[in-house]
């Protein structure tokens, strides 16, 4: 046999390829061990897969010598191309939800909206200040990634020396109308999806005033999708562990011990955008002559359910009880406003998170962030901040769209070391997701004189507060 058979073909040349593709397959068969006699939760398995990737990718390192340029040793490379299979193709799985998953879920909340002209001005308010809000959460986290320095000095220099060609902001929205919405779901241009999955929710709606039978079958339709994705969703993000071990052995055998740091800084500054956005929530509540303190009191229970269960949609339930029971808000705002932002207008995931992982990656390749960029970044975080999942990782599926969007989406596999330990990110992301939902739909019942200010300032009622 020749040396292109094992060099091309099955890139494995040296022993030590083999050794860590063996060690890398012995700790999936302890993970699956460990998940199917359930000893430990998916949290806890997650966290283990942390430590075991971070393991694997220093033992890389150290059997190699700890060598300068980790890519230039034959059989690191090697490794890479292997534990890829896992790693990438993780990542690829994420992606292959998104397109489905935000045409699917865009035109379901379009269409679970409760309409009429009645509630017009609830749709309108609740939509315009989950939008107002995830924006003034992406300013903020622009502001801290920049002030901090988020990516730079990460040495990936890929971006290339000629000058980059300067589109006018009436193409770039000119581009973004879908003249062929097949040409955009295989391209995967999700701005355009987005549009024209709008316009299928509104024309839904519209065509139900007339004829309801004829488009609830489609409604019934789209639902299943819906439930069949959240299913896909379900499992690829179970498989999480498993790629975090291959993500991060990957990541720090390929870029050094630099990962630990660029990690550390990116909790820390995501962290404080967190309570800084926190702060603005109780700052809008004042403003609207609401006291935070009792907001904290009324509502506390449902933020710490936020952070410990990580899922805004589990928190749901609780979150409506609380908003009627403790803060006197009237049940249809709540429970309209809550789903909404259960579903999309996420301040931390899709405000704070996504500009400060697209600040990041710009700044990690090279790309300029200037004002054209910032004004971009926006715009898609306002455009995509409906149609996220508001479960465990749910911002995961669809952190590709602002990166893809901005030019960025062949640098998405760079995120894979904060994906690592995104169960602590997640905590926090919720946490204010869910905040942001609350201060929206009190200070929403709040202008339409919908919450019972007695109530609100009253003490707080104890019961039960279920998931
Ligand atoms: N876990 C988040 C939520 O449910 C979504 C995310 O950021 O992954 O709100």
């Amino acid at each position: 046999m020749n040396t292109t058979f094992f060099e091309a073909f099955l890139v494995f040349t040296q022993v030590q390829t083999g050794i860590f593709i063996a060690l890398l397959i012995g700790l999936f068969i302890l993970l699956k061990y460990l998940e199917k006699k359930e000893i430990i939760n998916l949290s806890a398995r997650l966290m283990l897969a942390t430590f075991l990737g971070l393991g694997l990718g220093l033992a890389i390192l150290l059997v190699a010598g700890m060598p300068e340029t980790p890519l230039a040793v034959t059989w690191i490379n090697e490794v890479r191309t292997w534990y890829g299979l896992v790693a990438d193709g993780f990542m690829a799985l994420l992606r292959m939800l998104v397109v489905p998953l935000v045409l699917v879920s865009i035109i379901r909340v379009i269409v679970n909206m409760e309409g009429g002209k009645s509630v017009g001005k609830l749709v309108s308010r609740g939509v315009g200040m989950l939008i107002a809000t995830t924006l003034i959460g992406a300013t903020i986290g622009i502001f801290f990634a920049q002030i901090f320095g988020l990516g730079t000095g990460a040495e990936l220099v890929y971006g290339s020396e000629e000058v980059r060609e300067m589109t006018s902001i009436v193409s770039t929205i000119f581009n973004l109308i879908p003249d062929n919405p097949f040409a955009a779901l295989s391209a995967g241009a999700i701005i355009p999806v987005i549009i024209f999955a709008t316009f299928v929710g509104f024309a839904i709606r519209m065509q139900r005033g007339k004829d309801v039978k004829v488009v609830q079958p489609f409604i019934d339709f789209n639902e299943a999708v819906y439930a069949i994705i959240m299913n896909m969703a379900q499992t690829v993000i179970g498989w999480l562990p498993y790629a975090i071990i291959a993500l991060l052995a990957n990541t720090i055998a390929s870029r050094g011990l630099q990962v630990f740091v660029e990690v550390a800084a990116f909790a820390g500054v995501f962290v404080l955008s967190v309570l800084v956005m926190f702060s603005v929530h109780l700052v809008i509540l004042t403003l609207n002559g609401l006291n935070p303190v009792k907001y904290v009191q009324n509502i506390g229970k449902a933020l710490i359910l936020a952070f410990t269960s990580r899922s805004s949609l589990g928190t749901l339930p609780a979150s409506i009880e609380t908003l009627t029971q403790n803060a006197g808000l009237n049940q249809g705002t709540a429970t309209f406003v809550m789903s909404l932002g259960a579903n999309g207008g996420m301040n931390g995931s899709a405000g704070i998170y996504s500009a400060m992982i697209s600040i990041m990656i710009a700044n990690m390749v090279g790309h300029p962030v200037d004002v054209t960029f910032i004004v971009m970044l926006l715009l898609v975080v306002a455009l995509s901040s409906f149609g996220i999942a508001g479960v465990p990782g749910g911002i995961m599926l669809t952190i590709s769209i602002p990166l893809t969007a901005l030019g960025l989406g062949e640098y998405f596999a760079l995120t894979a070391a904060v994906f690592a330990i995104d169960p602590i990110l997640d905590m926090f992301r919720t946490f204010v997701n869910v905040s942001g939902a609350l201060t929206t739909s009190l200070v929403v019942g709040k202008s339409l004189d919908e919450v019972d200010t007695t109530v609100f300032n009253a003490a707080v009622v104890e019961g039960p507060v279920k998931a």
